[in-house]
Order: C-alpha cells, then sequence, then structure tokens
C-alpha cells in the first residue's frame, strides 16, 4: 500500500519543505514570497490599515469606514462604496482592497444547500471553498493553501503537492465571500449569516502557520476590524504537525483541533498520513491531549473509513483504547474515492461496527455527512486542476 503520491513526495522532499521549523532552501522561499498577492485589509488589523492610509496622505478614519463595508456588510466591491469620496475611492480601495478571488465558476447541489466556489488567484493557482448551509448553522470550509504537501495517498488535493502558501486575506476573502452568498438568502432553510469556519479545503493550515492564525484572528475580531465570528465556531484540522499543534495551544485561541488521525496504529499511519514517519500516532495524540487540555476544547479526530484498510473491528478496539477517557470525538468520513484511486468507503455494516465498538469503549463517535459529492465538494475531493480542465470545456 505504497500511495504513489506519497512515495514521490516524500522521497524529492516536497513534503519536508512545507513542514514548519525546517530549514528551507532560501531561493525556494523567496519564489513563495514572490508569488503571494498584493496587500490586502484583511491582512492587517485595523491599527495596521490606519496606518497603511496615513502613509498614502489619506486620512485614517477611511479604514474604518471600509472595513464597515467589507466585514460589517460583507461588501467587497468598490463601486458599492458610495460614501467615499469619488475622488479618492480607487486610490482607497486600491490600497486596502486589491481583488484577491478571481471567481471561475461556483456550483450547488443538495437543493442549494451545499455551494462550491472555484477561484483563480493573482498568480494563476486555483483554490476552493465550500458553503454548507444546516437548519440551524452555516458553515463554510476554506483552504489555506494552493495544493497541498502533505501527500496523503487518499485525498485529492495531496496528489498534486503544494502550489504556495495563501496569504491571510485570500484565506479570509473566501469567508468574507460566502458570507455574502449566505447573507443574500440563497441557500433556503439556513440562517443568512455565517456561523462556522472548518478549515477542511485545500491545504495543511499548520504549515502556513502564521497567515493561517491571523487568519483566525481577522474572522473572530469583532466588525469592523474582522468578521465577529465565534472562536468555538472555528475549526482548524491538520495532518498532526506536533510543533505547530504545540505553539497553536499557546495562542490563547479557543478553536477546535482536529486531527486526522485515519489509523490507530503507525504502520498503517506512516502510509496513510505521511507526516507520520516524522510524528508518531503516541506524539500526536500527546501533542492533541495537552491541546485539549490547554483549551478545554474537545479534540475531533477524523478517520476516513477505507474499506479493507483501516476499518478492521481491531483497529476499531485500539482506537477506542487510545482514546477513552479523553477529551476527544471521533468523526468518521465514508471515504471519497478520488479518480483512479484502489480504495474505496467502507460498507455500511462495517462502519457500523466500527462505530459500535468505539462507543462501546466510552469514544463519543459521529459519521460526517457527506454534502456536496455531485459537486467534488466534499471531503478530500477539492482538486482545483480537475476544476479547471472541467471549466475550460463547459
Ligand atoms: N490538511 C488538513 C485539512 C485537509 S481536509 C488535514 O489533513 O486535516 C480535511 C479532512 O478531509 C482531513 O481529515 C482529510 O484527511 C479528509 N480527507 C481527505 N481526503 C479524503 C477523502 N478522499 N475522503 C474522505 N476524507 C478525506
Amino acid at each position: 500500500m505504497d500511495g504513489p503520491g506519497a512515495a514521490r513526495a516524500w522521497e524529492t522532499g516536497q513534503a519536508m519543505t512545507s513542514l514548519p521549523m525546517i530549514p528551507v532552501d532560501p531561493d525556494a522561499a523567496a519564489a513563495r514570497r514572490a508569488s503571494l498577492p498584493p496587500r490586502h485589509l484583511a491582512d492587517l488589523d485595523l491599527a495596521g490599515r490606519q496606518a497603511l492610509l496615513a502613509e498614502i496622505g489619506e486620512p485614517a478614519f477611511r479604514a474604518r469606514q471600509i472595513s464597515t463595508h467589507y466585514f460589517g456588510r460583507l461588501v467587497r466591491d468598490p463601486a458599492l462604496m458610495t460614501d467615499l469620496p469619488a475622488a479618492a475611492r480607487e486610490r482607497l480601495t486600491g490600497t486596502l482592497l486589491p481583488r484577491l478571488l478571481n471567481p471561475v465558476r461556483e456550483l450547488a447541489c443538495d437543493d442549494g444547500a451545499t455551494r462550491k466556489a472555484l477561484w483563480r488567484l493573482h498568480d494563476g493557482s486555483l483554490v476552493e471553498s465550500v458553503l454548507m448551509g444546516y437548519q440551524d448553522r452555516v458553515t463554510v470550509c476554506i483552504s489555506s493553501q494552493a495544493g497541498c504537501g502533505m501527500a496523503c495517498p487518499f485525498c485529492a488535493t495531496g496528489q498534486a503537492g503544494l502550489t504556495r502558501n495563501l496569504s491571510t486575506a485570500e484565506i479570509v476573502d473566501q469567508a468574507v465571500y460566502l458570507a455574502g452568498v449566505a447573507a443574500s438568502g440563497v441557500v433556503a432553510g439556513s440562517p443568512a449569516r455565517l456561523s462556522h469556519v472548518v478549515f477542511m479545503g485545500m491545504g495543511e493550515p499548520l504549515a502556513n502557520y502564521s497567515r493561517v492564525v491571523a487568519a483566525i484572528r481577522r474572522l473572530t475580531a469583532p466588525a469592523p476590524e474582522g468578521l465577529g465570528l465565534s472562536q468555538r465556531h472555528i475549526t482548524v484540522s491538520t495532518v498532526g504537525l506536533v510543533p505547530a499543534i504545540r505553539r497553536l495551544a499557546s495562542e490563547d485561541l479557543s478553536v477546535t483541533l482536529a486531527l486526522s488521525l485515519h489509523a490507530p496504529d503507525d504502520e498503517l499511519r506512516d502510509e496513510l498520513v505521511p507526516v507520520n514517519q516524522r510524528w508518531k500516532v503516541a506524539e500526536v495524540l500527546d501533542a492533541a491531549w495537552d491541546y485539549a487540555a490547554r483549551t478545554g476544547r474537545r479534540v475531533s479526530i477524523e478517520y476516513a473509513m477505507i474499506r479493507d484498510v483501516n476499518d478492521q473491528p481491531w483497529r476499531a478496539d485500539l482506537l477506542g483504547r487510545l482514546l477513552a477517557g479523553r477529551l476527544a470525538h471521533v468523526n468518521l468520513i465514508p471515504l471519497n474515492p478520488t479518480p483512479g484511486s484502489r480504495w474505496d468507503a467502507s460498507p455500511k455494516p462495517v462502519e457500523r461496527e466500527f462505530v459500535r465498538r468505539l462507543r462501546a469503549a466510552g469514544v463519543s463517535t459521529t459519521v460526517r455527512d457527506t454534502r456536496g459529492r455531485e459537486i467534488d465538494g466534499a471531503c478530500g475531493q477539492l482538486a482545483a486542476a480537475e476544476g479547471e480542465k472541467d471549466g475550460a470545456t463547459a
């Protein structure tokens, strides 16, 4: 079971270059910086925006005014900011609101309750975000990198490798855009206000650490500084970069940590989540329990159910023993087979037995719904190169 993607990325060191705290080739680092987009107000806190306007000789109060449009009213189009003096509007919005996300297409399914947006970034990179409307909440699933360097062989994004980190504003703007979609009322039967954000789109959020943390601060600061979401309604999902989990625990943020475990034993996890070759199951769970202790937040253990790979009763029992008595919840995800994959989702009876054994061990367990399958917007299916190909022929 050597995932071809995993072996390739590991041997060439691609996955290594995207891990934190490992010295990287300075030229590669420069190339990544060079491809970052222009600065945008969501990259800065309010004081930073005010300072930037002062630099170009504009009154600082305009920063609050434009921020209120963007974060408070979800208006992203400078043409609609008619309270800005016409003469200065272009200069102001050119400085604070450069266009970061160019929509390539939007798709909807589940009667409009699930919507996927495909974006082209300033350098041609493609990323995707997904909005999911429920009766009691609206969740958006956003990307933190263009591509991903973690090379998990069952994940569509992992197959393509990492293109680059997204900027803070590129991350935040996905949520602000989709908050605007929700506010327009098109998601029937759901609240109009975005309430939850999950970093479960493309990329490994903790490999783009400082920008992701800044994005969380923007998403949770009250308007007009930020979007005003509750920290408890933000979930950061990770393959398990142990030093970054420990650092996140020290940020004084009460965001939920989701750990993509997918196997309770190192032998299998080394293959399913190649970063396990660096940080083993015991180490990553230790970091997760420390995170739970520091934040008081229950850790979500993500486990994709892959037929005859990780779904055996003995693995359920082993997982149960690892998690019993911990501040944890298991989220089983029926595998979404990626194109050309030799893996499939576990049969329902096998899934039910897995759930039964975990619960018998005293571990709270649910099976995630499979929103967005028809539009390739479901867990692990975000692969923007595919979207581009389809878009060109649509
Ligand atoms: N890099 C982060 C976020 C990625 S996507 C992480 O790995 O956690 C969010 C979740 O979807 C992860 O748990 C990931 O393992 C899971 N996932 C990826 N591909 C999948 C697939 N084909 N089927 C089901 N879940 C998948």
